[in-house]
């Protein structure tokens, strides 16, 4: 039996118009002769001196099909990571494979779980399958394994972790995210989105390999936007067992992987010192910023990955919103936090050392003319 035909043009399913659509960072500012973007992420290194070189060949061959299957790409990913590349799965960015899992596992009714400031994809993703967005509180902006467990009823068919969180910068480490795959039932896909792994020096976190490795309910999701500076090529893979794998398959589409992010990404992980570089930039800069941030007395959520985020509380006399625009009137862009529930924060990307010694500078500034009212 169809619908009663109620309506004289076509209308989407339900929940689709209960999206509110992603907004990325902005990029740029009017006026501003010099930007420094701060508000994506993206990594001051720019890509791999290689992978631009292997995007350059592409150039005489934007007529033919890419290889569907990436089968040397994942062959690259799996000799980088030790993984069985049967059980990877590429996307167009790592946001096509978060979104082709909620559509895999959830229908109408079902229920996806995330956390108060995760992520905001997940949330979309869920409500395109048709699904329920479920939020489980986060302690500490920290997403927490006993708050999410609560959360799961017979619905509940996925759950979203971002380890680490954007916007937050917080993590979970991994015995609690261990705890947390046991305690939920078999049937329940657990996403561990791991797009800021590589930034990640801490003894006690995982990205969750062997958790994929030892069980059927697991996803790793990774991308090639941050750390490995593709993020224009649009390019993510995920570690699943073999029959997820094999149900993303059937439903991606079958050429959602381009062929300059093919060849540019086999570059691209294949280039250690690279990626070796890029950490050692932030392990130099992240604690840097941190404390010249706080120095000018701004408090400053402690942060694993490759940006922070930046608390301006009304009732200290500063507000997040003057603060970006006088940042963005220096040409410094960075992402407004408000959609993920974070009003009073904003969200920069540690730059190059020239982008960060300015953001501090100019955030002293701000902050002097703040308090002088
Ligand atoms: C940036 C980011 C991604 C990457 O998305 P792509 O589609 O691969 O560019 C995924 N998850 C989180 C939490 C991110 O911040």
């Amino acid at each position: 039996m169809s619908n009663p035909i109620t309506n004289d043009r076509p209308i989407p399913r339900p929940g689709v118009l209960a999206i509110d659509p992603y907004v990325p960072g902005k990029s740029g500012v009017p006026g501003a002769t010099k930007i420094y973007k701060l508000s994506s992420n993206e990594t001051p290194l720019g890509a791999s001196p290689h992978a631009i070189e292997a995007f350059a060949t592409l150039a005489s061959k934007l007529d033919l099909y890419p290889d569907g299957s990436v089968a040397r790409l994942r062959a690259a990913i799996g000799k980088r990571y030790g993984l069985d590349p049967d059980r990877l799965v590429c996307g167009n960015g790592s946001d096509d494979l978060l979104h082709l899992l909620s559509l895999a596992y959830l229908g109408p009714g079902d229920e996806g779980i995330f956390t108060t400031h995760g992520f905001l994809v997940y949330k979309i993703a869920i409500l395109s399958a048709g699904g329920t967005p479920v939020v489980a509180p986060e302690h500490n902006l920290t997403a927490n394994a006993d708050e999410i467990l609560a959360c799961v009823t017979p619905r509940t068919k996925i759950v979203y972790l971002a380890n680490p969180n954007n916007p937050t910068g917080t993590y979970m480490p991994f015995e609690e995210v261990k705890r947390l795959h046991a305690a939920l039932p078999k049937h329940v896909v657990l996403v561990l989105d791991a797009a800021y792994a590589e930034y990640v020096r801490r003894n006690d976190y995982a990205e969750g390999i062997e958790l994929v490795a030892t069980n059927e309910n697991v996803v790793m999701t990774r991308t090639f936007s941050k750390i490995f500076g593709l993020a224009n090529l649009r390019l993510g893979w995920m570690y699943a067992p073999a029959h997820i794998c094999g149900a993303i398959n059937r439903i991606r589409g079958p050429f959602n992987v381009n062929g300059t992010a093919l060849e540019a990404g086999i570059a691209a992980v294949e280039d250690v010192m690279h990626v070796e570089a890029a950490i050692a930039h932030n392990e130099k800069w992240l604690p840097w910023m941190t404390n010249e941030i706080e120095k000018i007395g701004l408090e400053v959520t402690p942060s694993v990955a490759n940006f922070v985020l930046v608390h301006f509380p009304e009732k200290s006399g500063v507000s997040a919103d003057a603060a970006d625009a006088f940042l963005a009137a220096r040409g410094i862009i960075v992402r407004a936090v408000g959609a993920y529930g974070l009003p009073d924060c904003l969200r920069m990307t540690i730059g190059t050392e020239e982008a960060n010694r300015l953001v501090v500078e100019v955030l002293r500034d701000y902050v002097a003319e703040a308090r002088r009212g």
